[in-house]
């Protein structure tokens, strides 16, 4: 790499070179500090660090392989039959110091390819092991069964054997599934809870305990379980915990209960930003109208955000009406209705997905084309998770977002968290701009943006 740029410079004027100089010596004491500050120079957690002088551009692209990584030949066999060329920046990041057997905080969002990054540590760990070695944690049904899956995939050729117990099925299948001597427990919190109490499941030989979706958990409600389920786990286990966000109760929990761990963390906005964006100004009463038009238009498949599940129901009735075939999920429907309306999603059967929040994160499908925001997330965060359903690792994709005057304030709050990333909102060619929101008769008028407004605590699993 140096080669190039000491050609480049030895044309330059002196006073030029003497500027490169200071700057290269600079940027070189930069990546030391980091590569002292991590636990590798792989887990530098950036792949890519670039610093523009008129117009040339200096990179210390550290091209981590998988194989970098120390694992099992099964292991590395899977990785290949799996497909994945090179480790996600997360991956590159979190698995050495995981392999370490280090704790590791990773902040990053669902589509970073985290659950490869806990799953494959936990593999290495605990192949050719007969117990019960590793208890992952996910909030919903859905994540667990994704998580599960990835197990299976990348852990098959090495024996490992993986259960999940979810709530919202017989208990029997859990015994079941128990009965069958598995080295990896994925659990949702509440029936893990269930089990605890019965005092049926031995938690003892537990070394790796790894938490996904820590920050959503804590929105649902499940931080007591979390602590009680902690309570029973090895004191001297290995903990890895995702989060996109670090909620106080959460960094709380993080300090009490894990030892000196390594945070790792890839950019807030990444998968956002391949995903084209734009912002429709448009009255309550004209979403659906609009929605439907901007369906006839395309063709593949489309994922829609609304806020409440009686909007779901309402809008996939009304969608229906004009023979367009949607499925819907929603916290209120049975497992088998959820289970039923993804698989037709995304086996293709159906190409138009409804979904609250709850499908917002987590849910790994691939090829969504389009996600749409019929309803405007009130939290600036579910923004970049919604939109992070299309444009997932590789692939690019478009986000489309209704904003209402009532809206505004919220766009707002997202600008702030995306900066200029976030386009202006423009009203649609057709459409008439609505008149601007009424202000309230009590107060101001004025709510605190959603970050200062102390949160609702939702009921678990209530989306
Ligand atoms: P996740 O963020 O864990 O939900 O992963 C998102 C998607 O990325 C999943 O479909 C994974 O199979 C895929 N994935 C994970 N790691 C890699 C990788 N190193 N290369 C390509 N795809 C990957």
């Amino acid at each position: 790499m140096l080669l190039g740029v000491r050609e480049y410079v030895g044309r330059m004027e002196t006073d030029q070179r003497e500027q490169v100089a200071r700057h290269v010596s600079q940027l070189l004491d930069a990546v030391t500090h980091m590569e002292s500050h991590f636990a590798s120079p792989a887990a530098i957690g950036v792949d890519y660090l670039s610093w523009a002088h008129g117009d040339f551009r200096l990179s210390t692209e550290k091209d981590v392989t998988f194989a970098d990584f120390p694992f099992h030949e099964t292991i590395h066999e899977s990785i290949r039959q799996a497909g994945y060329v090179k480790p996600t920046p997360i991956q590159a990041a979190g698995i050495p110091p995981a392999l370490e057997g280090k704790d590791i905080i990773g902040l990053a969002q669902t589509g970073t390819g985290k659950t490869a990054a806990f799953a494959l540590p936990i593999i290495q760990r605990l192949t050719g092991r007969m117990e019960l070695g590793a208890l992952v944690l996910a909030p919903t049904r859905e994540l667990a069964a994704q998580i599960t899956s990835m197990f299976n995939q990348l852990g098959k050729t090495s024996g490992i054997r993986v259960a999940t117990i979810v709530g919202g099925v017989p208990m029997d299948e859990d015994y079941a599934a128990l009965r069958s001597w598995p080295n990896v427990l994925v659990a949702t919190p509440g029936r893990l809870i269930d089990h605890i109490e019965s005092g049926k499941v031995s938690f003892n030989e537990v070394e790796i305990f790894a938490v996904d979706e820590a920050d959503r958990m804590h929105d649902m409600g499940f931080m007591p379980q979390i602590r009680r389920i902690l309570d029973v786990l090895p004191s001297n286990r290995q903990t890895l915990m995702f989060t996109a966000t670090l909620p106080d109760d959460v960094e709380r929990i993080v300090r009490k209960n894990m030892h000196d761990p390594v945070r790792v963390q890839i950019g807030l906005c990444a998968p956002a930003h391949r995903a084209r964006q734009e912002l429709f100004l448009l009255a309550e009463d004209n979403k659906t109208r609009f929605l439907l038009e901007m369906l006839k238009k395309s063709k593949g498949r489309v994922l829609i955000f609304l806020r409440t599940k009686r909007g779901v129901d309402r809008l996939a009735r009304q969608i229906s009406n004009r023979r367009v075939r949607a499925a819907r999920i929603h916290g209120d429907l049975e497992q088998s209705q959820r289970d039923k309306a993804l698989a037709g999603f995304r086996d293709g059967n159906c190409r138009v997905l409804i979904a609250t929040d709850i499908a917002a994160r987590g849910l790994d499908i691939s090829n969504i084309e389009h996600v749409i925001n019929y309803d405007f997330p009130h939290n600036a965060e579910d923004y970049v998770h919604r939109i992070g359903r299309t444009a997932r690792v590789e692939a690019s994709g478009q986000a489309t977002s209704f904003v209402t005057p009532a809206d505004r304030r919220f766009v707002a709050g997202v600008r702030r968290l995306i900066g200029d990333k976030l386009p202006q909102v423009i009203c649609p060619e057709g459409y008439s701009e609505p008149p601007a929101e009424a202000p309230s008769k009590k107060g101001s008028g004025h709510r605190r943006p959603d970050s200062k407004r102390p949160r609702r605590r939702a009921k678990a699993g209530s989306k």
